[in-house]
Order: structure tokens, then sequence, then C-alpha cells
């Protein structure tokens, strides 16, 4: 029998290590995951993307012959915001049932419950079993590109996202193409707007033309249509000077029926002569609610959990974009204890009840095949 894990003190563990990103410095909790896998018996290797911002992928043989089941998670987490809590937001303090923190439901709840999952089944018959814990998904998803880029990421059968979903199996969700588009003019005296070009009044036109642009693709069944969003617009230094210089950012959520490429292709037809550079190219990730695996997960969750479940999809992105693809588009399910409501917000707190549900849930998929 191999050693138990408490998911939620290694929960509170996780949240006392700060891992806001930037800078993430995500390597001191790497490593204290990576020393509990060992100890169950995973053979765990990790990567450095730069000083202190390490990811992690650890594997164990199970008694399939068949490639490993994926569990995936990210150690990073976002800024305190400016408003103040009312909690230390790295104390992993507990109150009335809950573990208080920053990352305790976006994700190192996910992510202890993960690891406590793992040690119930070492030792015993199960799955093989792929971690693969990241760096960087909150500013795009670096950790996982990274991974991807090495060519580390192994094969995988099927993946499991322990963001968070309150232990509702998740189908996917949509893609995000990020472009920022400089448009270019001429300074000249802004009391003689005439012998310049106003790069500002250039990027609105543009503007009013991206806000126009149809897809002209149909609405995917569970993951809606695409969108657009023109998210930022900076120009200009003074105001008696013609600008010579904007630039744009445009936000595109995508669906298996329209990918970045296509977004891409449809900017630049309309940009003229302007600069696009792609900052972040994510795709949209869906797994059929009749796919085999994943009725077997929804079947498994609704044993644990006792109520029946509505297919639904989740409204943000996750390294799923990136790891889904770098395995051949494997069936997936996002999966995890944490609440969305509270992802991000002050007084950030993940339910210790959905994080022990979580672990009986991941024992059960692992021990699945
Ligand atoms: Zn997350």
């Amino acid at each position: 029998m191999s050693e138990e894990v408490s998911a939620v003190r290694l929960a509170q563990d996780l949240i006392r290590l700060n891992t806001i990103n930037p800078p993430g410095n995500e390597a001191q909790a790497i490593s204290l995951v990576g020393s509990i896998l060992e100890r169950i018996g995973f053979r765990v290797k990790t990567y450095e993307m730069s000083a202190q911002r390490t990811s992690l992928i650890a594997d164990l043989p199970g008694q399939d012959n068949l490639p490993p089941l994926c569990f995936t998670g990210h150690l990073d987490t976002v800024g305190l915001g400016t408003i103040p809590w009312s909690v230390d937001p790295f104390g992993g303090e507990i109150r009335d049932g809950k573990i208080y923190g920053r990352g305790s439901t976006d994700m190192k709840g996910g992510i202890a419950a993960i690891v406590a999952a793992a040690a119930n089944v070492s030792g015993g018959s199960h799955a093989s079993l792929k971690l693969v814990f990241t760096a960087g998904e909150e500013s795009g998803c670096e950790g996982a590109q990274h991974l991807a880029h090495l060519g580390v990421l192994g094969e995988t059968r099927a993946i499991v996202v322990a963001e968070p979903t309150l232990n509702k199996p998740l189908l996917g969700h949509r893609g995000a193409t990020w472009l920022a588009i400089k448009v270019s003019g001429k300074a000249a005296h802004g009391s003689m707007p005439e012998r310049g070009e106003n790069a500002i009044v250039k990027a609105a036109a543009l503007i009013g033309e991206i806000n126009k642009i149809g897809f002209d693709v149909p609405p995917h069944l569970h993951l809606g249509g695409s969108s657009i969003n023109v998210g930022y617009c900076h120009g200009g230094n003074n105001i008696n000077v013609v600008p010579d210089l904007a630039e744009i950012g445009v936000d595109v959520r995508t669906t298996p029926n329209l990918d970045g490429r296509e977004v891409k292709r449809k900017i630049a037809s309309i940009s003229g002569t302007a600069e696009t550079t792609t900052i972040m190219d994510l795709s949209s990730v869906y797994t059929a609610p009749d796919n085999d695996w994943f009725r077997k997960v929804v079947a498994i969750v609704e044993a644990v959990s006792g109520t029946e479940l509505e297919p639904t999809v989740a409204p943000y992105f996750t390294d799923a974009s990136v790891l889904a693809p770098a395995y051949g588009n494997p069936p997936l399910v996002i999966l995890g204890p944490g609440d969305m409501e509270l992802a991000h917000c002050v007084d950030e707190f993940c339910e210790i009840r959905k994080i022990e549900e979580s672990v009986a849930i991941y024992t059960d998929i692992m021990k699945a095949n």
C-alpha cells in the first residue's frame, strides 16, 4: 500500500507558496508536488522554461497495455487585484469547510486532488498515468507550449483537465486568437494635420471594419458561436502632434468551425498595410458527449456525486488548447473541484467537500480502463 496523501493539506501547502504570475516562480510548488509523486512511485521529470519557472511530467505505468491517461493542471495563479482581501491570500486558512487563498479554486485544489487520487491507486490496479503540471498557464499556456515545443509530452489516450467546474464534466471550450495590429501614419504638427497622416483616425476606421466582420460559420452545437472584441487601442503621445502610430488588440474566440488561420486571413484581408502580429493562438477543444470514454467519466461522476448531469462547456480556455493538439486530439474532460465564479476573485476559496469529491472521482477514473 502506498502512502496516503491528504489533498486538503497539500492544497494548503501549495497556496502558501506564492505563484502569482507574473513572475510565476512555480519551481518550489513543482518540486513539492514532484517529491510526493516520486515517493508514491512516479518517474518525475521537470522542465525549466526560465529561472524558477518549471513544469513537470510524471509517469506511472499501470497494468493495462494502453497509452496513459493524462491528468493536467497549472500551478501559477493570477494576482491579488486592487481590492483588499479579508483573509491572508497565502494562508491556506480553513473556515466553515472552505480553504481560502489565491489559487485555491484555480487550481491548486484540483492539483492536490489529482496527487491524492494518484496516491490512492499507486500500489494497486490502475491505468497507466501521466501527470502534466504546468507553469505559466494564466499568461497564455506558456508552460504547456514549452513542453509541446520540447517534444517531451509523450502520448496519452484521454485528458482530464482539473480546472474549476464544481466537479461537473465539461465537454470543452472555445479557442482564442489574439492579434496586435499596428497602424502607421505620418507625424506632423497638430496645427497642420493636412501635412500628416493620422494613425489613430486610420485605426478607428479599421476598428469599425473589424466590428463588422462576420465569420460566416454556423454556431457549434455546444460551444456556440465565435466572437470578436477589440480589447485595446493605443496611439498618440501629444495633443498637438498628428500621431504616426496606433495599435489595436483583437481577441477572437473560436470554435471547431473557425480556426485561427481563418481569423488571421480575414483580418489581413481588411487591414491593408497595417502590420499584424499574433500574440496567442489557441485552438478550441471539444469532446462529443456520446464519446465512450467521456460517457464513462460521466457515469463515474454521477455515481460519486449522485446527481444527473447535462453536457455543458467552459467559458474560459485551458492548457488543453495546447495539450490536446499535441496529443492528437484524444477525448478530454474539464473536471475539477473549484468554482469558476470564484476564480481570479478576492477571498477565493475552494470547498473541502468538493476537493474530497474530486479525489473520489479521479481515483475511480484512474482505476477504470
Ligand atoms: Zn486555471
